[in-house]
């Protein structure tokens, strides 16, 4: 018999329900259960595909192609699993299907309400995970916080859920405890008005966590407890953690997992944190130090810096640095400030290793291209990861193989020298205006070419890597830049070249995949780790 953990939010978003979710899954598998976890996001959008990555922070990639919330990136990376898009569902993709259901007339002239209709699309889709999975737990988490007007649906699903499934259905409240500074004090209501919304809708919690800056006292835990009629020993403590991976340790040391397992009447077949806890104790405690540069354009959102936007690839810096064993400190440059002179592209060379990832459009394009070449010239370990890869070739393109304008068609569509281009079949879709279909997503398999240096950090004839692109390096091309000597070290089915590199250089590579989809804490992907190595041999200049 399957069981559900539900987890909502209370007080702010933005509290890290997809690592305390995700730190709750790794738990129990230490334990000997097979978990997996689905992501619930209220807006209207279909999927993430469309979402300024400013706003909402990177689009994660499922192998089966699904372009979702980053959440489900932080489940595949803590537990090592592989979601595919259905488990994420949005309010564009239930209502959807409600109206097509209506519009079909599979609803035999009932009246379609919210509720039981919406609710039970809701119900089916968990269900149907459920189902498919070779699963005993299923986690699924539910974004915003209680109070939203636009999550009323699915908490009333997950109530009808817990109805429906006695003893075998948990919920798991995360909440927000502030310290203001003017009281210096950590305040409990917010939490408790959030618990009594939580009530309102017919929903106990069974466990709180209490997200804060520092660990929570006896007086506020005797508090919530009193208020939210929770037990005291059911209220986890989840204070601020510099290293986000520490917190399946945190959440053992205070016995969450068993506390659950024992609710559900089940018994932990094991406990084995062991390789996690090397790795977690590796991050934190590695003395040697490589300044690492992701040279990059969504970092600003109104007067705020923030990383989100890629949080794969610094994840995936930081599993290769703990194999490798430095610490990684990240720096992100705004390529702009090379175009208008802010910046003086000397700078780089303070940094041991470069990445410039992904992207779209023509913002900042010619301050990565000039960062590519100082990183060719100077041989600095460079890593260039889908936009990354293709400025990598039109840089190569431009000044080595002395094509004077080449560039990608996404940025100059009448350049003499498309490089990188839309390939025919994409050309004629577009045309046709069906622009989904023009890309190429989720998990494809690369044949990495012998005696390369691709082969060499692979070890491999083939990989599987998750792509998120519409632009490829165009056919026409590659042999001009193959006499260069640009050597093209992965193909694809299709014969299109998906990585490229420099032979006589420390490390100059660039893929059209991103193998930062595919780092996980304790295999991390042999692009970054090959990227840290050299950066580690640069540091110690
Ligand atoms: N803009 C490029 C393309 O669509 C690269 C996309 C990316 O970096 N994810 O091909």
């Amino acid at each position: 018999m399957k069981r559900f953990i539900i987890v909502t939010g209370g007080v702010i978003s933005g509290l890290g329900k997809g690592i305390t979710t995700a730190s709750l899954g790794k738990v129990l598998q230490a334990k000997g259960f097979k978990v997996t976890a689905i992501k619930i996001d209220p807006y209207l959008n279909y999927d993430a595909g469309t979402l300024r990555p400013t706003e909402h922070g990177e689009v994660w990639v499922t192998e089966d192609g699904g372009e979702i919330d980053q959440d489900l990136g932080h489940y595949e990376r803590f537990l090592d699993i592989t979601l595919t898009k259905r488990h994420n569902i949005t309010s564009g993709q239930i209502y959807y299907e409600v109206i097509s259901r209506e519009r079909r007339g599979e609803y035999l002239g009932q009246t379609v309400q919210p509720i039981p209709h919406v609710t039970d699309e809701i119900k089916n889709r968990i269900y149907e995970i459920a189902d498919k999975s070779a699963v005993d737990i299923i986690l699924v988490e539910i974004g915003g916080v209680v109070g939203d007007y636009e999550n009323v649906l699915f908490l009333d699903a997950v109530r009808q859920i817990w109805m429906e499934n006695p003893g075998r259905v948990l919920f798991i409240h995360v909440i927000y405890l502030p310290i203001p500074k003017t009281l210096g004090e950590m305040k409990t209501k917010p939490a408790q008005h959030s618990v009594k919304m939580l009530r309102e809708i017919g929903i106990q919690p069974d466990f709180i966590v209490a997200r804060s800056e520092s660990v929570l006292d006896e007086v506020r835990r005797r508090k919530i407890a009193l208020y939210c009629s929770v037990q005291k020993d059911d209220i986890i403590s989840d204070p601020d953690l510099d290293n986000v991976y520490r917190l399946p340790l945190i959440f053992e040391e205070q016995g969450f997992g068993d506390k659950i397992l024992a609710k559900f009447g089940l018994k932990p077949r094991g406990s084995d944190l062991t390789s996690w806890k090397s790795f977690v104790d590796a991050l934190d405690n590695a003395t040697e130090e490589v300044n690492i540069a992701i040279i990059g354009k969504y970092f600003e959102i109104g007067g705020y810096r923030l990383p989100d936007a890629y949080v794969s690839v610094i994840e995936a810096i930081r599993h290769a640095s703990a194999a490798i064993n430095v610490k990684p400190n990240i720096s992100y440059i705004d390529s702009q400030a090379f175009e208008d002179g802010r910046l003086n592209l000397e700078m780089l060379e303070d940094y041991d290793g470069l990445i410039v990832p992904g992207g779209f459009g023509s913002i900042g394009v010619e301050g990565k291209i000039m960062a590519i070449e100082y990183a060719r010239k100077e041989d600095i370990p460079f890593l260039g990861l889908c936009y990354g890869f293709q400025l990598m070739v039109v840089e190569f393109a431009r000044n080595v193989c002395g094509l004077k304008g080449a560039h990608t068609t996404e940025v100059d569509p009448h350049t003499r020298y498309p490089v990188v281009d839309l390939l025919p079949w994409q050309k004629k879709l577009l045309e046709e205006g069906k622009y989904g279909a023009t890309m190429r997503l989720g998990g494809q398999e690369v044949y990495i070419v012998k005696d390369t240096l691709a082969y060499r950090l692979y070890q491999r004839d083939k990989v599987i890597e998750r792509f998120r692109h519409r632009y490829e390096i165009n056919p026409e091309f590659t042999h001009i830049l193959e006499d260069n000597g640009l050597v093209f070290s992965g193909v694809s089915e299709d014969g299109i070249k998906q990585i490229g590199e420099i032979a006589d250089k420390k490390l100059f590579i660039g893929s059209q995949f991103h193998p930062e989809f595919t780092s996980r804490p304790l295999k991390p992907n042999p692009l970054f780790k090959a990227l840290i190595s050299y950066a580690k041999e640069r540091s110690r200049r």
